[in-house]
Formats: C-alpha cells, sequence, structure tokens
C-alpha cells in the first residue's frame, strides 16, 4: 500500500515540484530584493480628460531578477501576499514613493497626487498607518495628496475588520480607492459603509465600451455610484482616443491608461510630465 503511495506520488511529482521549487526559489529571491531595496518603482499618470493635464501618478512595482528576468507583478505580488514579504514590500513602495515625489517637489515639479496600490493584508499590520503617517511626515506630503487603492475584491472579502482600518485612514487624511471597481459585486448599500474617496472603473468595461452595451451600462451606473456616494471617480486602461472621448462624453473626469502614456520609470516620468526647474 505505501509503496503504491508512493509510485503515485512520485508520478505526480515533476510537475508539482517544479512548480514549488519555483515558488520557493522566488520567494528566496525576492526577500533578498526586498532586503536590497531592488525593487523598481514606474509611475503612470493620472489625467484629466478635458484639459489632458497631469493630476497624480500610480505608483506600480518592478521586479527584475538577475537570473530569472523581468517577473509579472500579478506573480510576485500574489507571492508577497501569501509569504507575507507584502509588508516589507508594501513599506518600501510607500518609502521610495514619497520620497521621490518629495525630491519632485523639491525641484519644483508639477503639483501631483500619488495612487499607492496596497493590499488588504497591510492592514492587518497595527503599526502599517503610524508608519504611512510618519513617513508623509517626513517627506512633507500632504496626506490628501496620497491615493491607496485597494482592489474592490480584497474589500469584499473582509468588511468588518477593512472598514475600520480604511476609517482610520481617513482620519489621517489619506484618500481610498477602490480598485478594480466592477468586478467584486459589491452592493450600494454596502458601499455607502464604505470610507472611500475614489472609485477606480476596472479596464475591462473601458476596452468593451465600443462592443459591448453590458459594458456601457456598468460605466454608466459606475458614475451615478460615484455622485451619489459623493466620491471622485477615474477610468482605468484607458487605450484609445475614441474611450478617452466617449468616456468624458459619459460625464467622466479622470482617466488613466496607454492612450496618455505607460508606467514610466522616475526619470522618463519626470521628463515628459512634470516641468521641473533647471537645475
Ligand atoms: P492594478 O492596480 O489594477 O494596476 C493597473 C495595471 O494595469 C498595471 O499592471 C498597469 O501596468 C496596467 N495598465 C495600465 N494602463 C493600461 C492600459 O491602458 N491597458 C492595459 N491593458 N493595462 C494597463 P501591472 O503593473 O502589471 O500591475 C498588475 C497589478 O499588480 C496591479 O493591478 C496591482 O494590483 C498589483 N501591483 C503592482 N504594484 C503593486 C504594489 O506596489 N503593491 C501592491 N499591493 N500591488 C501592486
Ligand atoms: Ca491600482
Ligand atoms: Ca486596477
Ligand atoms: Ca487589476
Amino acid at each position: 500500500e505505501a509503496k503504491r503511495n508512493g509510485l503515485r506520488f512520485a508520478a505526480y511529482q515533476p510537475e508539482m515540484s517544479q512548480r514549488i521549487q519555483r515558488r520557493a526559489s522566488l520567494e528566496v529571491r525576492l526577500e533578498r530584493a526586498i532586503r536590497e531595496r531592488r525593487i523598481e518603482l514606474h509611475f503612470q499618470p493620472q489625467v484629466d480628460l478635458q484639459s489632458r493635464r497631469l493630476i497624480g501618478a500610480e505608483v506600480l512595482a518592478r521586479w527584475q531578477d538577475p537570473d530569472l528576468g523581468r517577473i509579472d507583478p500579478g506573480e510576485f505580488i500574489g507571492l508577497a501576499e501569501e509569504s507575507g514579504l507584502i509588508h516589507a514590500l508594501g513599506k518600501l513602495v510607500i518609502e521610495e514613493s514619497c520620497q521621490q515625489w518629495h525630491q519632485w517637489r523639491s525641484s519644483g515639479g508639477t503639483d501631483l497626487r500619488l495612487a499607492i496600490n496596497m493590499s488588504c493584508k497591510q492592514l492587518e499590520d497595527d503599526g502599517f498607518i503610524a508608519f504611512l503617517a510618519g513617513v508623509a511626515e517626513r517627506c512633507q506630503i500632504p496626506p490628501r495628496d496620497i491615493d491607496l487603492e485597494l482592489t474592490e475584491s480584497s474589500v469584499m472579502r473582509n468588511p468588518a475588520q477593512v472598514v475600520q482600518q480604511l476609517a482610520l485612514l481617513r482620519e489621517h487624511g489619506f484618500g481610498v480607492s477602490i480598485d478594480d471597481f466592477g468586478t467584486g459585486y459589491s452592493s450600494l448599500s454596502h458601499l455607502r459603509q464604505l470610507p472611500i474617496t475614489q472609485i477606480k472603473l476596472d479596464r475591462s468595461f473601458v476596452s468593451g465600451l465600443l462592443q459591448s452595451r453590458r459594458d456601457l451600462s456598468v460605466v454608466n451606473a459606475t458614475l451615478t455610484i460615484a455622485n451619489d456616494l459623493e466620491v471622485s471617480l477615474i477610468a482605468e486602461g484607458v487605450e484609445t482616443a475614441f474611450q478617452a472621448e466617449r468616456l468624458q462624453a459619459l460625464g467622466y473626469t479622470l482617466a488613466q491608461g496607454y492612450f496618455f502614456d505607460r508606467p514610466l520609470p522616475a526619470s522618463v516620468f519626470a521628463e515628459s510630465w512634470l516641468s521641473l526647474a533647471e537645475p
């Protein structure tokens, strides 16, 4: 019996152990990359649809391993959440992006807000909000210029606990944005209880604007909800002039996406989007 189980296990092993090995190796490498501060940040402009002027930037983490090359954020963020590394990674993203903001501001750069992605796991850390507030203070960035983006699905998964922490973030003056909105089935009554300041429409509905009546109705309904809740609204994943025009015609004022620019390394972002004073 034991032998048969052993054999059966052996039959599954190659594929399984490959996956487990990659995971284990990635975890070790990610831990080291965070410790050595080798996570890079890219910045993607958020713009006013009418004036096309810059209003903010979303901060997106990038990781290139010396041997394995670029690792997709979808993969390493998931791994960080499962392994607990998200706490250290999240702190690094906050520190580095706020320092960058401070440097831009000191060189006379255009006003801009920072949109920082956050995992709900980070809110489970009791010291997190104090840490964030401390960094913001050191970098002289007003909390209202920081938006924390949480995905709709993660907020809905553990509501009670999250609501309390979000309320605390709001008390400090930070903005709270619901990311990937429209994908998480939240009810209006539930949304009403969330202390949020912005809704970010998921890009899947923007890409469907041309073809699908259902996507159009989500785009419209989201606008109604944002107005109803008196929160700001931004559309992500805008890739074409048509989509930008349509969104504006429907009543959207803010947007982000490849049509305006891709996520860019800090230096390129500054060159393209910030009018820094000559040194
Ligand atoms: P997200 O927060 O929904 O970020 C937007 C994603 O869409 C980014 O992918 C961005 O590169 C991509 N994107 C931007 N404009 C367009 C567009 O016009 N069309 C299309 N098709 N895509 C566009 P990315 O950088 O691969 O990040 C994937 C996800 O990883 C993010 O999704 C976010 O959930 C997570 N993530 C990235 N950085 C961080 C971080 O520092 N902390 C946390 N907790 N999560 C992060
Ligand atoms: Ca986001
Ligand atoms: Ca999103
Ligand atoms: Ca997403």
